[in-house]
C-alpha cells in the first residue's frame, strides 16, 4: 500500500509540475514584449523615444514599417533593406493566407525563414483588405465572409482564424480583426462595427492563448481603436479595448478619404486616449508631412505603401519634396535625387539618368527610386529620433515641415 500511494504521489506530482510548466510557458508566450519609454519630447511636443524589443530584435521609435504585402518589399531584397537601416516591417494576412497559403507558410518554417528576413515583422489582420479589395463581403456577428479578388472563391475570417493565419506566418506583431468603417459612415453604423470590433478583440485574446506558438518565438497581439470620425465612438473604442489589456495599440480607419482638417483633429485626440506605456501604432499613413505631425502627436509606429508605390511611379520623397522623376526638366539635370542622401541610387546615379529607365519602361528604375524612398523614409525617422533626443523637436519640425511638402522640386 505504501509502494503504492508513493507511486501514486509521484505520479500525481509529476502532473502537476507539468501543468506548471505549460501554465509558466502559455504565460512567456503571451507576455508582452519589453517596451520602454525612453524619453519624452521636452521642446513641447507629445514626441517620445520608445523602444520595442522582440525575439528578432529592437526596434527603435519613431519607426516606419516598409511593407511587404506579399512577403517582398516590392522589387527590393532584404540585404537591401538591411542597407537601408530597416528595423522591422509589414506583411499581411489577407494576402498570405490566399498565396502561398498557410501550408506552404508551415513548411517553410514562417514568413521570415521564407522570404529571409530575420527582424521582426509586424502582419496586418486582412480585415481592411477584406473590405478594400475583396469581392463580395458578409459582416455577421462572429467574423466575415467575402470572395477572394484573385479567383472569386469564398472565404471565411474570424478573429480565431486570423490569429490562426498570424500564428502560421510567425510575426512578432499580430493585428486582431478589426471592421474599418468606410469615409464617410453615419453614426450609427460605426457604432454597430465598433462594438463588434471589441467583440472580435476579445475573442482574438481568447484564440491567442489557445493557439499555441508554431516556431517558438514570442509573438504578440495588439488591438485596433476605430470609431470613424466621432469624437465619442474614439473614446467609446479606446476606453473599451484598453480594459482588454492588449500589449499594444493602433489607430484604424484613418487616411480613408476623410479630409485633412479630420485627420489632424482626431490623430492628437485618438493618440492621447492611449496608454503612455504601450505602442501607438497609426496604420496607413503616410506622406512624409503626415509622419512629422503624428510623432508630434506621440505616434511610435507607421506603415505605408506610398514610399514603394509611389517609387515605382517615378516619385521619390527628398528632403527637398517630391520629385517626379519624368518631367522633362530633369532630362539634362546630371544630380542625384537629393544631395543629402546617402542610399545606393543617390550615390550613384544622377537624375537624367533615372528619367532616361523611366521614359524607357527599363525596370531597374522602378527598383532605384524603390531604394531610394524607403532609405529615405528611414533617414527621416532616425533624424527624428535625434532630434527628440536633442530636445529640439519641435523647431527641426518647423523647419523641415516646408521643405518635404513640397510637391516637385
Ligand atoms: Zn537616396
Amino acid at each position: 500500500m505504501v509502494f503504492l500511494s508513493k507511486l501514486h504521489l509521484r505520479s500525481a506530482d509529476q502532473g502537476f509540475w507539468e501543468v506548471v510548466q505549460r501554465v509558466e510557458k502559455r504565460s512567456a508566450e503571451i507576455a508582452a514584449h519589453p517596451f520602454r519609454v525612453l524619453l519624452e519630447d521636452k521642446s513641447g511636443t507629445s514626441a517620445r523615444r520608445t523602444v520595442l524589443s522582440t525575439e528578432h530584435g529592437e526596434i527603435q521609435t519613431p519607426h516606419f514599417f516598409p511593407v511587404g504585402t506579399l512577403g517582398v518589399v516590392k522589387t527590393l531584397t532584404p540585404r537591401e533593406l538591411h542597407e537601408s537601416n530597416v528595423q522591422a516591417m509589414l506583411s499581411n494576412s489577407y494576402h498570405l493566407y490566399l498565396r502561398p497559403g498557410l501550408d506552404i507558410l508551415k513548411q517553410a518554417g514562417g514568413l521570415h525563414k521564407f522570404m529571409r528576413w530575420d527582424r521582426p515583422i509586424l502582419t496586418d489582420s486582412g480585415g481592411f483588405q477584406v473590405f478594400s479589395l475583396a469581392d463580395i463581403r458578409k459582416v455577421h456577428p462572429d467574423g466575415v465572409r467575402f470572395q477572394s479578388h484573385l479567383d472569386g472563391s469564398y472565404h471565411e475570417f474570424t478573429p480565431a482564424s486570423v490569429v490562426s493565419i498570424q500564428r502560421h506566418i510567425g510575426s512578432d506583431m499580430m493585428m486582431v480583426l478589426d471592421l474599418c468603417p468606410p469615409y464617410p459612415c453615419s453614426h450609427g453604423q460605426a457604432d454597430e462595427w465598433n462594438r463588434l470590433t471589441t467583440k472580435w478583440a476579445k475573442m482574438a485574446q481568447s484564440a491567442e492563448q489557445e493557439q499555441p506558438l508554431l516556431y517558438g518565438h514570442r509573438q504578440n497581439l495588439w488591438a485596433i481603436v476605430q470609431g470613424s470620425t466621432y469624437h465619442d465612438l474614439r473614446r467609446e473604442s479606446a476606453a473599451a479595448l484598453i480594459d482588454l489589456n492588449f500589449p499594444g495599440y493602433a489607430i484604424g480607419g484613418m487616411a480613408v478619404g476623410e479630409p485633412k482638417s479630420i485627420f489632424h483633429e482626431l490623430v492628437p485626440l485618438t493618440a492621447e486616449l492611449l496608454p503612455k506605456d504601450k505602442p501607438r501604432y497609426l496604420m496607413g499613413v503616410g506622406f512624409p508631412e503626415d509622419l512629422l505631425r503624428c510623432v508630434s502627436w506621440g505616434i511610435d509606429f507607421f506603415d505605408c505603401v506610398l514610399p514603394t508605390r509611389n517609387g515605382r511611379n517615378g516619385c521619390a520623397f527628398t528632403w527637398n519634396g517630391r520629385v517626379i522623376i519624368k518631367a522633362a526638366r530633369h532630362k539634362e539635370q546630371f544630380i542625384p535625387l537629393d544631395a543629402g542622401c546617402a542610399c545606393y541610387t543617390c550615390q550613384t546615379y544622377d537624375r537624367a539618368y533615372l528619367r532616361h529607365l523611366f521614359v524607357c519602361d527599363e525596370m531597374l528604375g522602378l527598383r532605384l527610386i524603390s531604394l531610394h524612398n524607403i532609405h529615405f523614409y528611414q533617414d527621416l525617422m532616425r533624424q527624428m529620433r535625434e532630434h527628440i533626443e536633442g530636445g529640439d523637436f519641435s523647431s527641426w519640425l518647423e523647419s523641415v515641415l516646408p521643405r518635404v511638402e513640397q510637391k516637385d522640386s
